[in-house]
């Protein structure tokens, strides 16, 4: 095992040149599909990225990005299952010089999305390591199963190299216990393992990060609001670079509307629609997960086309948007009084870096709090961490793109560096 933990530019450029493992796969491995990214930790760039999504079925697809040169390859065909995947994966990322068996490739990192209590770091995994996701799959069980696949899969592929599991939950382990509990009998919530664990952790842990770098300062010395809003969406609380609460509970449902999901709820709400409406708990489940949110509330989750029609007059649209930003705001004020000072929040992902209109709405009527958004950088459109608040703002606000497989690569590098040092 030749990993190496310096960071890259600290290297000479002779030993920049020689062929350390400096490479990273990243896998996000999911129920039918498989994303990756193959990155270089000299210095982050990225070599190669693509998506096998529909495994299992006749019209398989995946799409191959060597990004090093070149052109995407797409092909349609079956692919059976995880393994038939992995080894398509490993057979273009060959046809570019970059297959699995180089040596300059360092580790392999996998997004988990549970950890429980039990992980509360990156972790090379071992017999023991897998039995422990095993052992979340009741908290995680349409997660957990398919990382697990995945890392088996790759674990078979390359059984000599190191291969670490990076969780969702990780960044919110830190959470107090007056966050992380509901309140609800101990002993029923002990033995069923019901907390509030959180997800999104990577995302919150690099943008927090990167909001710290944003303002000159060292992650322990600021208070930051994250605000992550995909089709999935998070807020979190971090306190001097850990987390001190965050929006999503035991499982992704809880906290803010999201594209497809309800958010926050009375939960009699469940044992309503059981009893009056007749409704099974798969139907529920369904119903909260997948048909509620913003397409529960207006029949689509994207928020460009939402944006469109309530330019347009929709009053659906107008009203879908006015929940979910209601919602939004609740938590930044939930969230400005957990912290007591707020040096920044920062908007991120799909929503939150692209969706002026969302972030000028959140803030807005908040200057008691020093929150404010100058409506000229707010339209600033780009790639970079930015300050969107007012030069004189008490408090920062800030577009921070996220980056959730540099995110993984980077710990995963850590980690076999540290341990191979
Ligand atoms: P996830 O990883 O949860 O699938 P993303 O972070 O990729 O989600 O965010 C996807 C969402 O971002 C889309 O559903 C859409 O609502 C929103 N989005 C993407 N681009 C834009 C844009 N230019 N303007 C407004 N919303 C956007």
């Amino acid at each position: 095992m030749t990993a190496h933990s310096s960071p890259a530019t600290a290297l000479p450029d002779e030993v920049r040149s020689a062929p350390l493992a400096t490479r990273v796969l990243v896998l996000n491995s999911g129920s039918s599909s498989v994303k990756y990214q193959l990155l270089d930790m000299r210095d982050g760039s990225r070599l190669a990225a693509g998506l096998v999504e529909r495994i299992g079925e006749e019209t398989s697809r995946l799409k191959h990005t060597p990004l090093t040169g070149g052109e995407s390859r797409e092909q349609i065909a079956p692919i059976a299952d995880h393994e038939a995947a992995l080894k398509a994966v490993a057979a273009e990322l060959a046809k570019d010089g970059l297959g699995l068996d180089s040596p300059e490739l360092a580790a392999i990192g996998h997004r988990v999305v549970h950890g429980g209590q039990t992980f509360t770091d990156p972790t090379v995994i071992d017999d023991s390591v897998l039995a422990e996701i095993e052992r979340l799959i009741p908290v995680a069980p349409l997660h957990n199963p398919a990382n697990l696949t995945g890392i088996r899969t790759a674990m078979a592929l390359r059984p000599d190299l190191p291969q670490v599991a990076v969780f969702d939950t990780a960044f919110h382990t830190t959470m107090p216990e007056s966050a992380a509990r509901y309140a609800i009998d101990v002993k029923t919530a002990d033995e069923h393992r019901i907390r509030r664990y959180g997800f999104h952790g990577t995302s919150h842990a690099y943008v927090s990060r990167a909001t710290a770098e944003l303002l000159g300062k060292a992650p322990q010395d600021v208070n930051v609001i994250v605000l992550h809003l995909g089709n999935g969406a998070s807020a979190s609380a971090v306190r001097g670079g850990r987390c001190v609460d965050t929006s999503m509970g035991l499982t992704p449902l809880e906290g803010l509307v999201m594209g497809t999901r309800s958010g926050d709820m009375d939960p009699a709400v469940i044992f309503h629609l059981m009893r009056v409406g007749g409704m099974s708990t798969d139907e529920i489940d369904t119903l909260l997960n997948k048909k509620s949110g913003l397409i529960g509330l207006c029949g689509d989750n994207d928020m460009r086309e939402i944006r469109r029609r309530v330019d347009e007059g929709d009053e659906r649209a107008r009203l879908a948007f006015d929940i979910y930003i209601h919602r939004l705001k609740k938590y930044i004020g939930a969230y400005y009084a957990v912290l007591g000072r707020v040096d920044a929040i920062a908007f991120t992902a799909g929503v939150g870096e692209n969706a002026a209109p969302v972030r000028e709405a959140a803030i807005a009527g908040l200057e008691e709090l020093g929150l404010a958004v100058d409506s000229d950088l707010n339209a600033v459109r780009g790639d970079e961490p930015r300050l969107i608040s007012p030069r004189d703002a008490r408090v920062a606000v800030a577009v921070v793109p996220t980056d959730e497989e540099l995110e993984i690569a980077t710990q995963t590098y850590a980690l076999v560096g540290e341990s191979n040092a």
